[in-house]
């Protein structure tokens, strides 16, 4: 029977639950608090050039495939996409790493940097593409209701794997710090640091080395776009401006939701909204997770970003890079063991106008700048401003040119406007972290507890943080939904 379903948020796990639904026939209106669809994954547009202003790293193709085959569709119908080519580059105190589109390519990088390195990465990859297997095909589209889900007879096989720090692995392999940054690099995404992170999550570094870094024409917003559009053929009604207030609950069950300020009858409600804030927006007696529980979770990193128009083409620089020139576990250590500012910042630098000239003015540069930092950190324009300099100096030097005066118009974003445009807990930027403490069915349940016809969705529950797990969450939900219903 045909019900009506709320949904709270247009980030993409919102998107993507909201198609399932719709495509079983319900009747599915997704309330976004703000003037604009797609969450994190916003677009910021101004004077010609074209700003992605969260996620930019398109990994995991094979997962966007996926979705949008079960609509009988693919990205193709909606978007082009690129393999990028160099992946990224990574700039050290001494040295630039080029991670090229290929294994083979990346071995002849290995080896220049150490010898005999070539033929482990090759054995790594080998391991790390089984393990993306297993992750993909038997794990991550598990709802994490219980730990059963995780039997599985590769599973009990690779138990080593999960007790195991991915960074205690790689290093065992590799003795130089340059590869040993790059390789730890990827499970960054997780949002947790590479020492608490299982090893059974090298499954990133074959997303990254075997799959390849891919670029939608027109940036990632290109694909929130197309989620949009699909789910309006599927006849999802999306309401913008529409903040909502309260989940209403009349005997243990939700009857809907309260958007700016009208009560709106719904037969189940989805959030998401971060899952922190959607409890907010219960009775106390219904909430699942006590403010002390949030407090004690490993929080993914927020961020101090910058989008710039630089009025000249930036050179010896790639579509993304890494500024890894200073100590990579210092700044770790301010995120994640001692909260504060970092002294001597790592930093990210997206030149996506490189690769795709849609992106920018003819002759210009687009520059998105991303500093991770530890959430709740205070935020002030001073702040921001002072790294805005440490950067700026750091990129000029790192790449012999000078840039400050090519700068057309710069606008920053941090903790601050995490917690007002997002309603973030400490104003993260990527969710909870993926340890092995917080993994699976350790997660925020998708399902509420405690009230009936409720349940939640996005990078705080489970798969975790980043686009393909919003992806994978959206269908977690609806399937956990769709057989509530049944
Ligand atoms: C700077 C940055 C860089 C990133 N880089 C990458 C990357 O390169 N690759 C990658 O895969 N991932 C990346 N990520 C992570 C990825 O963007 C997120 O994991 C994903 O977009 C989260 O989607 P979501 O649906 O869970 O949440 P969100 O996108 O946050 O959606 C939640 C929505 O709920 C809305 N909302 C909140 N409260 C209310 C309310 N009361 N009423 C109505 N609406 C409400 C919010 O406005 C928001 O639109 C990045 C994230 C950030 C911030």
């Amino acid at each position: 029977m045909k019900k009506n379903i709320a949904i709270i948020g247009s980030g993409f796990s919102s998107l993507s639950a909201s198609c399932y639904l719709a495509k079983e026939g319900h009747n599915v209106s997704i309330y976004e608090k703000n003037d604009f669809i797609g969450g994190r994954a916003r677009q910021f547009k101004k004077d010609g050039f074209t700003f992605d202003m969260g996620p930019s790293w398109y990994w995991m193709p094979d997962i966007f495939e996926k979705f949008f085959s079960d609509f009988g569709k693919s990205p193709s119908n909606y978007y082009e996409l690129e393999k990028l080519s160099p992946a990224y580059k990574v700039f050290f105190s001494d040295d630039q790493v080029v991670i090229e589109d290929h294994l083979d390519k990346i071995c002849v990088e290995f080896e220049r940097i150490e010898k005999g390195s070539a033929i482990k990465l090759r054995k790594f990859i080998k391991k790390a593409q089984r393990n993306y297997d297993i992750a993909i095909n038997k794990m991550v589209y598990k709802p994490g209701i219980s730990p059963i889900e995780l039997v599985s007879s590769d599973t009990v096989l690779r138990v080593n794997e999960f007790f195991k720090s991915i960074s205690k692995s790689i290093r065992k392999l590799f003795k130089n710090p340059k590869l040993i940054a790059v390789l730890e690099f990827p499970v960054l995404f997780l949002g947790a640091k590479p020492q608490q992170t299982p090893s059974f999550y090298s499954f990133m570094n074959f997303a990254d080395f075997g799959l390849g870094t891919w670029h939608p024409k027109g940036g990632m917003h290109q694909v929130i776009s197309a989620m949009q559009k699909l789910a309006k053929e599927l006849g999802v009604v999306i309401n913008a401006n529409s903040s909502v207030s309260k989940i209403h609950v009349q005997n243990k069950k939700t009857t809907g939701i309260t958007c700016n300020d009208a009560f709106i009858s719904a037969d189940i409600v989805l959030s998401g909204a971060d899952y922190h804030h959607a409890e907010t927006l219960l009775d106390n007696q219904y909430k699942q997770y006590s403010e002390s529980y949030w407090s004690k979770k490993t929080f993914a990193p927020s961020s101090l970003l910058f989008y710039v128009g630089f009025n000249k083409k930036i050179e010896k620089v790639e579509h993304h890079n890494l500024f890894f020139d200073t100590n990579f576990e210092n700044h770790v250590n301010t995120i994640y063991d001692k909260p504060q500012w970092p002294k001597s910042p790592l930093f990210y630098a997206n030149f996506p106008s490189i690769s795709d000239e849609t992106m920018a003015p003819s002759g210009y540069e687009t520059g998105f700048f991303l500093i991770p930092i530890a959430p709740d950190l205070e935020d002030t324009s001073e702040l921001r401003e002072k790294y805005f300099n440490i950067l700026i100096n750091r990129l000029e030097e790192k790449t012999g040119q000078s840039l400050k005066n090519n700068i057309l118009f710069k606008e920053s974003f941090c903790v601050n406007d995490f917690k007002s445009e997002y309603n973030s807990y400490k104003g993260n930027a990527y969710g909870m972290a993926n340890t092995l403490s917080q993994t699976a069915f350790l997660r925020p349940k998708l399902k509420s507890s405690k009230v009936k016809n409720l349940f939640f969705t996005g990078q705080l529950t489970v798969p975790g943080p980043g686009v393909p797990p919003a992806l994978i969450s959206g269908k977690l939900a609806s399937e956990l939904i769709i057989n509530t219903l049944r």
